[in-house]
């Protein structure tokens, strides 16, 4: 399969794993920001296949785990409104917020409705004009351009039932609040390569030259992961700290300009919070004035919302890279998938998840007094 099977050949993995051991001289810690490639690292297990003075730090890439509570919160206030048709991504359904999650809210007799994209959404606004249509419209600069152009497309239709709930996160504003932190220990980023397919490379320099660290735009298959690896941990051993495109098949540096016209016709920056981290300034999007009208949160009254997070959940500290999923005293025991007190348990791109998915036995395995089975499939 082209573009798949190639950036997965075991023996260009060794190769580059060889490069990496070589290069290496002292201790160096990256930050992959991105959930999906989070997913790629522990799966195919490439994080153990590194040479021990190479760490990675899993960052805030997860779209669903970032969306703070408050948000869920109003989400599930509106689902649970009769005339509402409420749509989401899948794994926003097991997402907790402070009582109950959208499952709960379905199985009340809410109407949630999983979709594929905000375009079918928009369809089911066109043929039910009698409902209130909501799309939840959470993600990072990935998604934005196709919730832009559902809303585009909305007032181009004159319909007036649709309307967005919207939790839009950027990424260089949380990389610099990660630099910024007393407790950074991150010397070199894996810039996103699909955040970069759309907003270009434009913002990066400035951040690698101001906090004097190498960024690598990096795809999500394993020898993409491990070039980026190999490129940045390059620049670190010569005193480097640049910008450079490792995923040049999807990623040029102006990115995709239509994308991004569309992008900034609907939506402004505004400050965000992020769950688990907090108030990052100019760190969103949000709904410009001139389409107001199609904001969920000005359609309903949803002030008022009190929310409360677990106790327990780390999920701040796992997305900030202050601490790996499993030293997390409820990882795979209060809470797992089916049972999840955080997003990142339950979030298809979340740190808890893959560790859950590919690491539990390996994790669990010194309390349960037992010999694990082997989970991980290394990639080399
Ligand atoms: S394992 Fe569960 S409780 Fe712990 S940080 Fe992850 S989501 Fe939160």
């Amino acid at each position: 399969m082209k573009y798949i099977d190639e950036f997965n050949d075991p023996q260009l993995a060794r190769r580059l794993l060889d490069e990496i051991r070589a290069t290496a001289t002292r201790p160096w810690a990256l930050m992959e920001v991105c959930g999906g490639q989070t997913h790629s690292i522990i799966r195919h297990g490439i994080d153990q296949l590194l040479p021990e003075q190479v760490e990675l730090i899993h960052g805030p890439g997860c779209p669903v785990c970032v969306t703070p509570l408050e948000v869920i919160d109003k989400a599930l206030e509106i689902a649970a409104r009769p005339g509402v048709i409420f749509c989401s991504f899948g794994d926003m359904l097991r997402v907790p917020g402070t009582d109950r999650d959208l499952f709960r809210v379905k199985g009340e007799g809410g109407d949630v409705r999983v979709v594929y994209s905000p375009l079918d959404a928009l369809e089911l606004a066109r043929r039910n004009p009698d409902r209130e249509v909501v799309f939840f419209a959470i993600g990072f600069e990935t998604t934005a351009p196709a919730n832009a152009m559902a809303v585009h497309q909305a007032r181009r239709l004159g319909l007036s039932n649709f309307s967005l709930l919207v939790s839009h996160v950027r990424v260089p504003p949380a990389v610099e609040a990660i630099m910024t932190a007393p407790e950074c220990r991150v010397q070199g980023f894996l810039a996103a390569g699909h955040v970069c397919s759309v907003m270009g490379m434009a913002e990066y320099p400035e951040l690698a030259e101001r906090f004097r660290v190498p960024m690598v735009v990096t795809g999500f298959e394993p020898l993409d992961i491990l070039e980026g690896i190999r490129r940045a941990v390059r620049q670190l051993e010569r005193g480097e700290h640049r910008v450079e495109n490792a995923y040049p098949r999807a990623v040029r540096e102006e990115g995709n300009p239509a994308a991004v016209r569309m992008i900034e016709e609907v939506f402004e920056v505004t400050d965000r919070s992020w769950r688990g981290i907090g108030r990052i300034p100019a760190s969103g999007w949000r709904l410009t004035d001139a389409f107001r009208a199609y904001d969920a949160e000005h359609r309903f009254d949803v002030s008022g919302i009190r929310t409360e997070e677990p106790a327990e959940c780390r999920a701040g500290e796992v997305l900030q890279g202050l601490i790996k999923p499993t030293e997390c005293a409820a990882f795979g025991t209060t809470c797992t998938p089916r049972t999840p007190l955080g997003a990142t348990m339950v979030s298809s791109e979340g740190a808890c998840a893959a560790y859950y998915l590919y690491r539990r036995m390996n994790a669990l395995a010194p309390q349960a007094g037992g010999t694990a089975p082997q989970e991980v499939t290394p990639v080399a």
